[in-house]
């Protein structure tokens, strides 16, 4: 049987050519390079579409780079092509994107398992194994297909910073919920009226992120970034997502002037998510303006708040774990459309996704990488109910909780377990 694979970017390139090294004959389809989305401009496949950094390469203490490291040991294509491309950027992996691209490319052309053809598909093939990985610009028509079988689909992101449990300064916050209504999984972040004069004033005069010209008409329809919600008016925020109503600080046993209130992002509650803070500001202006606030000072961010096109599912509702349809198990979705966020993930996504087809397809036992690798982790928190579904990148806060005090050892402990799952991962598989 030939496996279906749509979409030759870095979450198809890597599944067909898994499954191609692996004796599975594949049919790789793409628009290109007879059409292209948006972004996509090179004829190549495994496209980077923007930034040359894949991000961190230091395994040890990031969550990127010892998902990198992963990559690696499960034979990814990525990382292979990412080594022989690799320019100098310090601790960070960075690529000559022509190179990169070249070099899977060319792989992908000289593989005889797979057959390569240049076409738009505007509706999932249901009949056979399949794997869909048209990434964040998937084409109109087959996203509606998608959408069908999904239940629903989403086309932009909005996404909140994430801010690790252990950096939040407890002495400045407190746990309770909204007049009382709720098991206590808010920590509320107060500021009096100086503090937030200062923490608004450097809110509306932040950077905010460039965007695309082809995401502007559709990113803000449905939720309003923070930085443009406070330019309205000076107190806007207070009765937004910074109202301190009914939320009586201990300290005081009032009311503060304007409260943050944080959610609990996952049930081991190490992570936290700021609450209505979907915000484009730029990265590092979001560590400097929300740091201003006190219970943040020395906030860890996870994940920084994003606004941008994309085009994901809601796969804790849709998929099963192994990344394939709840309705239709031969049918798998890959890379950024399953809710990952990331070159590093996509490509990730689209390995493990391979790996569990071509098990499926030759009738062998499920076997689920453990969520001790960031690999895993991503998988469980992308197919784990969650009401408030984003897509997710690496980052340590969705990994298991280790208890040591020292956040580096504990970090390096973080990664040595990992390692070890994927090498017993890869004798299982084998
Ligand atoms: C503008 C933009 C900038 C980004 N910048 C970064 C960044 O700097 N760093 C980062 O880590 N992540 C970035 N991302 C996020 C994401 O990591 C990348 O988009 C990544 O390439 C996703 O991998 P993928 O394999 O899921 O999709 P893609 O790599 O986009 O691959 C999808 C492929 O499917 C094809 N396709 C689409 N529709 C169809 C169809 N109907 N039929 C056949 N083929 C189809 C496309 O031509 C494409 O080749 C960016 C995303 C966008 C949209």
């Amino acid at each position: 049987m030939k496996v279906k694979v749509i979409g030759a970017g870095l979450a198809g390139a890597e599944a067909a050519l898994y499954l191609a090294n692996r004796g599975v004959k594949v049919l790789l389809y793409d628009i290109k390079p007879n059409a292209f989305t948006p972004a996509h401009k090179s004829e190549k496949f495994a496209e980077l579409v923007c930034s040359n950094s894949l991000k961190s390469n230091d395994v040890f203490g990031n969550a990127a780079g010892l998902l990198k490291e992963e990559l690696r040991l499960l034979g990814s294509i990525t990382m292979e092509a990412a080594e022989y491309a690799k320019v100098p950027a310090g601790g960070a992996l960075a690529v000559n994107r022509e190179e990169f691209s070249a070099y899977i490319t060319d792989k992908i052309a000289a593989n005889p398992n797979i057959e390569f053809i240049s076409e738009e598909i505007k509706k999932v093939p249901t009949d056979g194994f399949t794997v869909i990985a048209t990434g964040p610009l998937t084409t109109a028509p087959l996203s509606e297909s998608i959408g069908k079988l999904a239940g629903s689909l989403y086309f932009y992101d909005a996404s909140a910073p994430i801010v690790a449990a252990d950096s939040i300064d407890m002495d400045s916050a407190f746990i309770a919920d909204r007049y009382n209504k709720g098991d206590g999984d808010h920590i509320n972040c107060p500021m009096n009226k100086d503090e937030y004069e200062a923490f608004y004033a450097a809110l509306i005069s932040a950077q905010r992120a460039t965007m695309h010209e082809f995401e502007k008409s559709d990113v803000f329809e449905g939720c309003m970034p923070v930085e443009v919600m406070a330019a309205r008016g000076k107190d806007t925020l207070r009765f937004g997502p910074l109202k301190p109503a009914g939320l009586d600080d201990p300290k005081t046993g009032r009311w503060a002037y304007a409260t943050l209130q944080l959610r609990k992002e996952d049930k081991a509650g190490t992570m936290y998510n700021m609450v209505g803070f979907q915000t484009n500001l730029k990265w590092g202006e979001q560590k400097r303006v929300f740091s201003m606030i006190p219970a943040l000072k020395n906030a860890e961010f996870l994940r920084y708040g994003v606004m941008h096109r994309n085009t994901f599912i809601n796969s804790p509702k849709a998929l099963n774990p192994d990344f394939s349809f709840k309705k239709y198990p031969n049918v798998f979705v890959a890379g950024q459309l399953s809710g990952v966020e990331g070159y590093v993930e996509s490509a990730g996504a689209g390995l493990l996704t391979a790996i569990y087809a071509e098990r499926k397809l030759k009738g062998e036992r499920e076997v689920l990488i453990s969520e001790n690798t960031v690999l895993g982790a991503l998988a469980r928190y992308i197919t784990t109910e969650n009401k408030n579904f984003q897509p997710m990148n690496a980052n340590f806060g969705i990994l298991p909780p280790l208890s040591v005090r020292d956040k580096k050892e504990r970090k390096r402990l973080m990664a040595e377990r990992s390692l070890a799952a994927v090498r017993e991962f890869i004798s299982e598989i084998n």
